[in-house]
């Protein structure tokens, strides 16, 4: 699970559990970030 701070948009790949905090500038406000599906259908 990665997250983005709402503040400074830095992305963090993996947080210490119970440590919601921005590393760049320590926000508290993060989003969640879903990892993107990446699909490739080839249709041949
Ligand atoms: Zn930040």
């Amino acid at each position: 699970m990665s997250y983005k701070c709402i503040a400074c948009g830095e992305v963090i790949d993996s947080l210490p559990f119970g440590a919601v905090r921005c590393p760049s500038c320590a926000s508290k406000v993060l989003s969640k970030l879903r990892d993107p599906i990446a699909k490739t259908i080839k249709a041949e």
